[in-house]
């Protein structure tokens, strides 16, 4: 063969490789997104569509409540088994008012309301009082709890500018008001720890940064993960007689003896677990140490209204399956394993518990 020759039957090969690898996506690059294969192993299924007893979920949010139809909640809410949604958007005065009255005329049984502070103007004359004293009418109005988002650490910011930390000392009043009314403090502060480090192939909630951009932190905008979760850590410290539920495990998810000790450290401190269970359904053996452990001061919570994702709680919770799917890839390219909790302890995390915490309730729709 002259070299000319050989040289076109390279082409020609080379020219068949490359038509195949095209036709054939198998052989391309692809992203992270789209890698997602059924898994092959076959072992047995327990999906589970309903919560095996009645729950409350204490972290749910309903914007819309004062106007909302009800009754296709309340349809969507008993397919899963779920017998009252606290609803942690209640806002206060007005809203709260109009809520309650919606939630009364309707279905009395199947809601709570939390109320949550307006922070505009910390910093002004007697604010800390005012505060604590619309708590009280909203209370008085209805609600059963105060819910504070993480704009408290993030965004909200005083009379002069500066960033109101989560122990600021002038919002005292309202932390204290609520211990004295009896009400438990849901409180979310800062996020997934990820969220403040590189967004590189070591971090493993990279594909949520990428989706969500505006979810990436760092140590000056606003502050330190380490030091929003110390602020809280502090406030916590600071009214032992005041009840407060650390949303999403207080951010220690991934490392159930650190929560376990500060859970030790603070005994007015329960948590619930609303976005994090995929932590959980990655460690079965530690979760189910943790949950015997600590049975009384879990709450169950799920965050997100979407109805069908429940069923990746109720699997993680009730059943010992292995290696199944979690249902959003951003939180987790991992699958999920049952911790498989006894009824004892699962009463306590479905209803018991909240029943403990948050006033209100009708225990009368809960089994003993
Ligand atoms: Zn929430």
């Amino acid at each position: 063969m002259s070299m000319m020759k050989k040289y076109l039957v390279f082409l020609f090969i080379g020219a068949a490789f490359a038509a195949c690898a095209q036709s054939n996506g198998s052989h391309d690059r692809m992203d992270f997104e789209k890698y997602s294969p059924p898994s092959t192993l076959v072992v047995a299924e327990h999906k589970v569509a309903k919560a095996k007893f009645p729950f409350i979920d204490v972290h749910n949010h309903q914007f819309n409540m004062p106007d909302m139809d009800l009754g296709t909640l309340v349809t969507q809410m008993d397919q899963l088994n779920m017998k009252v949604m606290v609803n942690l958007s209640g806002q206060s005065g007005d809203r709260i008012k109009k809520s309650v009255t919606n939630v009364k005329q309707n279905f009395p049984k199947r809601f709570i309301v939390f109320a949550n502070v307006d922070f505009k103007n910390v910093g002004a004359e007697g604010w800390g009082e005012k505060a604590a004293q619309q708590l009280e009418d909203d209370i008085k109005n209805g609600a059963n709890g105060l819910k504070i988002y993480k704009s408290l650490g993030f965004s909200v910011n005083d009379i002069n500018g500066k960033r109101v930390t989560v122990d600021d000392a002038r919002l005292d009043p309202v932390w204290k008001k609520a211990g004295e009314l009896k009400i438990p403090v849901l409180i979310h502060t800062a996020d997934p720890k990820p969220f403040w480090d590189p967004m590189d192939e070591n971090n493993e909630r990279w594909l949520e940064l990428a989706t969500h951009p505006n979810r990436k932190k760092d140590d000056t905008h606003p502050a330190s993960w380490e030091t929003l979760i110390e602020e809280q850590h502090r406030l916590f410290k600071k009214h032992p007689k005041t009840t407060f539920i650390a949303a999403h495990f207080g951010w220690y998810p991934n490392d159930l003896a650190k929560l376990g000790q500060l859970l030790d450290e603070m005994p007015n401190v329960v948590v619930e677990f609303g976005a994090i269970i995929a932590e959980l359904g990655r460690q079965p053996r530690a979760s189910k140490q943790f949950f015997t452990k600590y049975q009384d001061r879990i709450l169950f919570g799920k965050d997100s209204w979407v109805p069908e994702e429940y069923a990746t709680y109720f699997r993680v919770l009730e059943t010992e399956d292995e290696y199944f799917p979690y249902h959003k890839k951003y939180h987790a390219f991992w699958a999920m394993y049952g911790i498989g909790l006894p009824d004892t302890i699962l009463k306590k995390i479905y209803y018991k518990n909240a029943l403990r915490i948050i006033p209100g309730i009708d225990k009368t729709q809960f089994p003993d």
